[in-house]
């Protein structure tokens, strides 16, 4: 399948400037590294929204670092390791717990405004499979947002960063074993742009969105991994999709994320007769790791024919709510749901990726000059589950080495071929008349991975749906020149990958459940 040839180079293609640096994506991941790389060279940020647009901007829990006297980075290596179930890189979660304190504490330099008790100190909360207090948060439950905000004021103000919005990056330019920049249509311009760059770094976030249900916002459609896949960067783990177990269910707000820490402050798991359940299934109840509590769910929702379960907070005091869990008790009362009154309805939603493009302990992938950081990148410390609030540090652990690394090939760089980017030489295609059934097609997808290739899975579920997805693929014969056909292809990509890895992977293992 040559996906490459379907793109439509019947528009003009318009070469920019070179730059030291490419970073395409602005959560945590993006705005990060690229703060790094701007220490060492010229970069220029591309992102397909407006700078705050990201699933970080949504992070409710917080960031994990063993900051407390009584914790130790050796403890939050054995909870990381425990809920990996086996498949954790172990020098990877090394670095992950003894780098991230101090990456944690530039933060703090930066100006997130974790929030701390009357003394000045750190307030530390717990979450599922941690074993003591380790998550640092802001604003309650509004950790994300004030991270998001913070780098990407730092950005903005940079004058070596210069970041392009609405510029939607559709594919990587490479030649031989090495990629030299990227290709990209700008929202309201009617050509390909291509942006020659020593060292491009994805930091394109998740894939969330191939999933009818998920937390994930309307950016995460899995574009990096197709891409690289595209250009014959490895892959792994594309098998291993968290989900989160407690999404609200809720016409108004399908997937508003109900964050861990809401178990870990004494939520309580109910079904709908009102029996709690998880102290069956697991022995640390509601704060069991996070594959487990949505199997659980899923058992639960089956057994009763029942499209959610709820979570009970009506013993927990109304203030302690509202002031702990701000935008939680504010969205939830916009949608009419009282927490310190009535149960909250929800449901397992796809997260998080484990999987993404193969990275070494520097960010590196197969392909040289082609760098992944965050949610997009597989360098081993998740696993086949992520232990809760390790994600953010895992941006900001392997970005700073991504830049570092990206840094040292960037001055020993022999310069960019220009006749890559030449208009008319990227395999021209006529434009097809055939109708886009776009939203029917992604609609389709979306439900079908859900059903066949979600919490539980089986062979022949499996099966099932990799086939109809490869014929979607097969059957996509129209040319791609805009965003949302790009974005289709990409997430019929991903669907395909992780569809072929759990076919391949035939044990029931941390996120991957098998029935079969
Ligand atoms: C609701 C929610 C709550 C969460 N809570 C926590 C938490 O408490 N703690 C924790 O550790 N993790 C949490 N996570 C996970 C964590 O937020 C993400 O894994 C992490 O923020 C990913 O960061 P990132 O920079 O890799 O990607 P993102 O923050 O998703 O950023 C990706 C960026 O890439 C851009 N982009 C994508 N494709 C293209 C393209 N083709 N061209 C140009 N730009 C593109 C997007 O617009 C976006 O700006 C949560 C996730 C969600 C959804």
């Amino acid at each position: 399948m040559n996906l490459k040839s379907r793109l439509d180079f019947s528009l003009d293609v318009t070469v920019t400037e070179a730059s030291d640096f490419i970073v395409v994506g602005s959560g945590i991941a993006g705005l990060y590294t690229a703060l790094k790389a701007a220490e060492h060279g010229r970069v220029l940020l591309l992102t397909k929204e407006g700078l705050d647009t990201s699933a970080t901007y949504y992070a409710q829990g917080g960031i994990a670092a063993a900051l407390a006297e009584e914790d130790d980075p050796e403890l939050h290596l054995e909870d990381t390791l425990a809920a990996g179930a086996g498949l954790c890189r172990r020098e990877a979660v090394e670095i992950l717990v003894r780098e991230g304190p101090r990456r944690v504490r530039e933060l703090l330099d930066m100006g997130v405004p974790f929030d701390r008790d009357a003394e000045g100190n750190l307030l530390l909360a717990r979450e599922g499979a941690h074993r003591c207090r380790r998550i640092l948060r802001a604003g309650g439950d509004a950790t994300g947002k004030a991270i998001q905000t913070t780098l990407s004021c730092m950005v903005k103000r940079h004058p070596d960063i210069r970041c392009m919005e609405r510029v939607f990056v559709a594919d990587l330019l490479t030649s031989g074993d090495t990629c030299h920049g990227v290709l990209a249509l700008q929202e309201g311009r009617e050509t390909w742009l291509a942006f020659p760059g020593k060292a491009t770094i994805l930091a394109t976030g998740g894939l969330g969105q191939v999933y009818a249900f998920t937390t994930n916002p309307a950016v995460a459609t899995g574009d990096g991994v197709a891409m690289a896949c595209r250009a014959g960067a490895e892959v792994a783990d594309m098998e291993f999709v968290q989900f989160h177990p407690t999404a609200l269910f809720h016409p108004r707000q399908p997937g508003f994320l109900i964050s861990e820490a809401v178990r870990g402050e004494g939520g309580r798991l109910i079904n709908h007769r009102g029996e709690r359940f998880m102290p069956r299934y697991h022995p640390q109840a509601e704060l069991a790791p996070r594959d487990i509590v949505s199997r659980a769910i899923f058992s639960e929702m089956r057994r009763h024919g029942t499209d959610c379960v709820y979570l009970d907070l009506t013993h927990l005091p109304g203030r302690f709510l509202k002031d702990r869990f701000p935008t939680i008790y504010a969205t939830l009362a916009a949608c009419g749901v009282d927490m310190a009154a009535e149960p909250v309805p929800v449901a397992p939603a796809a997260h998080y990726s484990m999987g993404g493009i193969k990275t070494n302990l520097h960010g590196e992938t197969s392909i040289r000059g082609l760098y992944a950081v965050g949610e997009v990148a597989c360098n081993g410390v998740h696993g086949a589950n992520r232990l809760a609030s390790n994600s953010l540090l895992d941006a900001l652990v392997f970005g700073y080495r991504a830049a570092a690394a990206a840094a040292a090939y960037v001055q020993c760089h022999p310069g960019i071929p220009r006749e890559l980017y030449r208009p008319g030489k990227l395999n021209p295609r006529a434009r097809s008349e055939e109708p886009l059934e776009i939203e029917g097609t992604r609609r389709r997808l979306r439900e079908l991975m859900q059903r066949e290739a979600g919490v539980i899975r089986h062979r022949e579920g499996l099966a099932r749906a990799k086939k109809e997805i490869g014929q979607m693929l097969d059957n996509l014969s129209f040319p791609f020149r805009d965003r949302q056909s790009l974005e289709l292809l990409n997430m019929l990509t991903v669907a395909h990958l992780i569809l072929s890895a759990a076919e391949q992977r035939k044990e029931s293992r941390g996120s991957h459940y098998r029935l079969d």
